[in-house]
């Protein structure tokens, strides 16, 4: 843990496991109560200061930390990949793409306007003054554990808050390291602490606190919406990034080679293992057979294997519980009738690692149609006309990304304006960036990360009416 700049080991401590070699690789702290406690008054003294800080220091810290990151990305890529399993370009890019996210909201910090209003009286001054929101409790998943840490806390440190990060035990290096680098660019140590251990303990003890006035999570829909109720009790703001179960409509004018191909590196990007990641492909009748031949074959062309190993394409699923998730979705989907068009095993039996799996015929009641797999496998099912493929598209309860294939420009602006989701990639399965606003509807969540509307959650914005004086 790290707690107001001082690194504890804690009294009880978690393994952490490759999942590519299935071998103990190091431990984490576990917090106690009284650690938490000692987390909530450092926060708690450092919004104090750090709020008034100026916005060209806030800027400066993150600016210098983002170059600290680049100069550490060999070792951060390295441990991410061991902690997570993926393939060490990606974990590169990740560690990449959390210091532009330092960089472009230490821009954000220079440019959070007020404003001055038209007075209704003569003399007066009425103005509306963005503040920060408060100190944050900002919890994140293991999946992208560097950059979901990083879109929370670069927001809230440009806005002026203090944060609480508890990132997942799983993969505790490369969150911890972001905070060393902060900590190292000249962050104040009150203002970030990072701590692990029991989550449900941790959040309870942070949100019921009186100290916390902003939660923001990435993860699972229950579990959000778990937190989403204990925040609603003190009538505390909420960031839910939850899960997603994302359609691809591949209209029957669409490139039917390209759209293949970029879906067998979309659908396999860290193993699947991506809220965002293309799922139930629903594929225009005249060119289905074609468009899973192809979507096979390039499957079948991923390279799965260890992550530090050049070669792979992916790597190891992050955990051994998504490894039977991965079995039972298959093995379900297999007893109602599916196709197994290609994959559908584990490969090996050392290390968490499973085929790309294509799925075809899978019942509408199938667990794989149901939950979000959240590892490599698709589902290809068919439509008739547009009207059918949006129907089906949206009928799920989560909404996050929605994506299409098509030629049309008619036909990529009706999908754009009908899909009931958050983010839509057009021949693109590109919808996360570092200036743009990424979140859902449905139960996906609320709120933002990226862009001005993710800055915007780490803001209140007080109203001033000054008469006279
Ligand atoms: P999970 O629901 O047990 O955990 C998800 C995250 O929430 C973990 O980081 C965990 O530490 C944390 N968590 C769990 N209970 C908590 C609590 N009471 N308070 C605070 N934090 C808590 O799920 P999992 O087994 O890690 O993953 C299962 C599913 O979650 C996946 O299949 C996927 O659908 C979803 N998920 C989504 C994302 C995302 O990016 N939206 C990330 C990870 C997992």
């Amino acid at each position: 843990m790290l707690i107001a700049g001082s690194r504890r080991p804690g009294l009880d401590r978690i393994s952490i496991i490759d999942p590519s070699t299935e071998q103990v690789i190091g431990s984490v702290a576990k917090a106690s109560a009284a650690d938490l406690d000692e987390a909530l008054a450092a926060a708690e003294a450092g919004f104090r200061f750090w709020k008034r800080e100026a916005t060209a220091k806030r800027a400066e810290v993150l600016i210098r930390a983002a170059s600290l990151l680049r100069e550490r990305i060999d070792e951060i890529a390295t441990d991410l990949t061991r902690e997570q399993g993926r393939v060490l370009a990606q974990s590169r890019l990740e560690i990449a793409l959390c210091a532009e996210t330092f960089e472009w909201f230490a821009g954000e910090a220079l440019r959070n306007y007020g404003r001055i209003l038209p007075a209704r009286i003569a003399g007066a001054r009425q103005m509306v003054v963005p503040e920060p929101i408060g100190p944050v409790v900002a919890l994140t998943p293991w999946n992208f554990p560097a950059l979901l840490a990083a879109r929370k806390i670069a927001p809230a440190i440009a806005a002026g808050c203090s944060v609480i990060l508890k990132p997942a035990e799983e993969t505790p290096a490369c969150a911890f390291a972001l905070g060393q680098a902060l900590l190292d660019a000249g962050l104040p140590k009150e203002v970030l602490s990072i701590v692990f251990g029991d989550p449900g303990q941790i959040s309870s003890h942070l949100i019921d606190s009186a100290v916390i006035r902003k939660i923001t999570f990435t993860g699972s829909v229950p579990v959000g919406k778990l937190l989403a109720a204990q925040a609603g009790r003190h009538a505390k703001p909420c960031t839910l990034e939850l899960g997603g179960h994302a359609p691809v409509i591949v209209a029957e004018d669409a490139d039917v080679a390209a759209a293949a191909a970029i879906s067998a590196i979309g659908k396999t990007r860290n193993a699947g293992q991506v809220c965002t990641s293309p799922t139930r492909f629903y594929v225009q009748q005249r060119i289905r057979d074609e468009f899973v031949e192809r979507f096979a074959a390039n499957l079948n062309g991923i390279t799965v294997g260890d992550g530090l190993d050049p070669s792979s394409d992916m790597g190891a699923l992050a955990n051994e519980r998504r490894l039977l998730a991965m079995q039972d979705i298959v093995n379900d989907a297999r007893s109602r009738g599916a196709e197994v068009v290609t994959g559908g095993n584990r490969i090996g039996n050392r290390g968490y690692f499973f085929q790309p799996t294509l799925l075809t015929s899978v019942a509408g009641d199938a667990l794989a149609m149901q939950t979000e797999p959240f590892g490599p496998i698709a589902i290809v099912s068919t439509f008739d006309d547009l009207d059918e493929g949006i129907a089906l598209a949206n009928q799920s309860p989560v909404g996050l990304a929605g994506y299409a294939f098509t030629r049309s420009a008619g036909t990529a602006v009706r999908l754009q304006e009908e899909l009931e989701v958050g983010m839509v990639g057009i021949n693109s399965f590109a919808v996360s960036h570092t200036e743009a606003p990424f979140g859902g509807v449905k139960d996906s969540g609320y709120g933002y990360e990226g862009g001005l509307e993710g800055f915007a959650g780490y803001v209140h914005h007080k109203y001033v009416n000054h008469v006279g004086g």
